[in-house]
């Protein structure tokens, strides 16, 4: 036990300091992305502009990079309050809308509200779940559907929340390595989104399978044990 307790402390310690780092990073960032903005108005129609619009594509990615990093410096225990699946899942789906209407995707819904609760962190929870649309959404370049379905397990005791896109789809590499940190196969990618979410479910003591096959369906199946 006692172990236990100078690991979480030493863990805890590098959360805080991980997310010092992050924003004595990030605050410079936001002045340079800021006279890089300035600098594009400038540029604009000249053949320099395309440099600006780079670098802050390139800021923007470190940006992204850093925020995923501070999810994962923290704790790895997490919050255990009883939190409605259904509210998380439609606050992210709200989130998304504005993206799914512009690119004309079609998100088919079939969410109940009924579902017993889970005792967990809804603000890791709803994370998890906006890194799986995030990546629906990314496998539809050319468009397609999302299908999100909430259920209660055949065991009762399970919430289950599928998550379906008719994307690009993944090979079994792809699959295999699906978790690792860092692994990508996008050209902003930050490789991090499956990592975060599989080390989410497994705190919640819930469970994580993903079907695929290139040029096919990608199917992300949550199962979260109720409280
Ligand atoms: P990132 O999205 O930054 O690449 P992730 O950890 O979220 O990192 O995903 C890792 C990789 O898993 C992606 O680069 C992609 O190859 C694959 N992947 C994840 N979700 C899907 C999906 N719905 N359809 C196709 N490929 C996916
Ligand atoms: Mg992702």
């Amino acid at each position: 036990l006692e172990n236990a307790v100078i690991k979480a402390e030493k863990l805890a310690i590098l959360g805080q300091m991980a997310a010092g780092m992050v924003h004595e990073i990030r605050n410079p960032l936001t002045i340079i992305s800021g006279f890089m903005q300035l600098l594009q108005n400038h540029l604009k129609g000249t053949s320099k502009e395309k440099y600006i619009s780079l670098s802050l594509a390139e800021l923007n990615r470190v940006n992204n990079l850093l925020t995923e990093f501070l999810q994962l410096s923290k704790p790895g225990y997490s919050k255990r309050i009883p939190c409605c699946i259904s509210k998380i899942i439609n606050d992210v789906v709200m989130l998304m809308e504005s993206e799914i209407f512009r690119r004309n995707l079609e998100i088919n819904l079939d969410i109940t509200n009924d579902l017993p609760a889970i005792s967990g962190d809804s603000d890791q929870l709803k994370q998890v779940f906006l890194n799986i649309l995030k990546n629906a959404l990314e496998a539809l370049p050319n468009g397609g559907k999302i299908f999100l379905h909430t259920s209660q397990s055949k065991h009762e005791d399970y919430v289950k929340v599928v998550i379906k896109d008719t994307g690009v789809g993944m090979d079994e590499q792809t699959i295999a390595s699906i978790f690792d940190p860092f692994f990508t196969t996008k050209e902003k990618g930050t490789g991090l989104g499956m990592f975060i979410i599989k080390k989410v479910i497994d705190n919640h003591g819930g469970h994580l399978d993903i079907q695929s096959k290139p040029g096919n369906d990608t199917t992300v199946t949550v199962l979260l044990p109720t409280s």
